[in-house]
C-alpha cells in the first residue's frame, strides 16, 4: 500500500516537473561510448538548449533490451541488434523541452548513416545502420514506455532551469 502511494507520488510529482513539455528517452549505444562520443553528443543536445533530466551508464540485460526492441522481434536483424546494444554500456538518458521527440529525431538523423544529413549525429559519426550510435524515441508514446523501460521515476530530477527564460518565447 505504502509502495503504491509512493509509485503514485512519484508519477504526480514527474508529471508537475515536466509540465507542459515533452520529454524523449536517448541512449548512446556501445560503440558510441567505445568510440568515446558521449560528450561530442551531450554537447549537441545541451547547445540546442534542452534539459537534461536523467543519464547513467547502463550494461544492459538481454531482457532490457528485447522489450526495449520488441515492435522489431519479427525483423531479421533483432538478434544482432539485441547483441549489439548488450555489447558494451550504453549511456541511458532522458532530455525535456518544447517538441523534443521531433527535434532529438532531426538532431540524430536517418536510421541508415548513409540517409544521414552531414550535421546529424548519425551523418557525422557513423557508417552503417547497425553500427549507428544512438538511440532515440520515435514518438511521445514510446518515448513514455522507454523512459519507464530504463528509469525508475525517482531518477528523473526536476530542477530548475535558469536559462528557460531565454530559450522560450
Ligand atoms: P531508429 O533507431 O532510427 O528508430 P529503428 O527503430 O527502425 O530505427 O531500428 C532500431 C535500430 O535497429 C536501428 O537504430 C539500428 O541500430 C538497427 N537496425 C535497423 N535496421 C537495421 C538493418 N537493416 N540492419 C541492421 N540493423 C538495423
Amino acid at each position: 500500500m505504502i509502495c503504491l502511494l509512493l509509485t503514485i507520488f512519484a508519477s504526480l510529482f514527474a508529471a508537475a516537473c515536466s509540465g507542459v513539455q515533452e520529454r524523449t528517452f536517448l541512449a548512446v549505444k556501445p560503440d558510441g561510448v567505445q568510440r568515446r562520443l558521449v560528450g561530442e553528443i551531450v554537447r549537441r543536445f545541451e547547445r540546442k538548449g534542452f534539459k537534461l533530466v536523467a543519464l547513467k551508464l547502463v550494461q544492459a540485460s538481454e531482457e532490457l533490451l528485447r522489450e526495449h526492441y520488441a515492435e522489431l522481434r519479427e525483423r531479421p536483424f533483432y538478434g544482432r541488434l539485441v547483441k549489439y546494444m548488450g555489447s558494451g554500456p550504453v549511456v541511458a538518458m532522458v532530455w525535456q523541452g518544447l517538441d523534443v521527440v521531433r527535434a532529438s529525431r532531426a538532431l540524430i538523423g536517418a536510421t541508415d548513416p548513409a540517409d544521414s544529413q552531414p550535421g546529424t549525429v548519425r551523418g557525422d559519426f557513423c557508417i552503417e545502420v547497425g553500427k549507428n550510435v544512438i538511440h532515440g524515441s520515435d514518438s511521445v508514446e514510446s518515448a513514455r514506455r522507454e523512459i519507464a523501460l530504463w528509469f525508475q521515476p525517482n531518477e528523473l530530477l526536476c530542477w530548475e532551469d535558469n536559462t528557460e527564460h531565454w530559450l522560450y518565447e
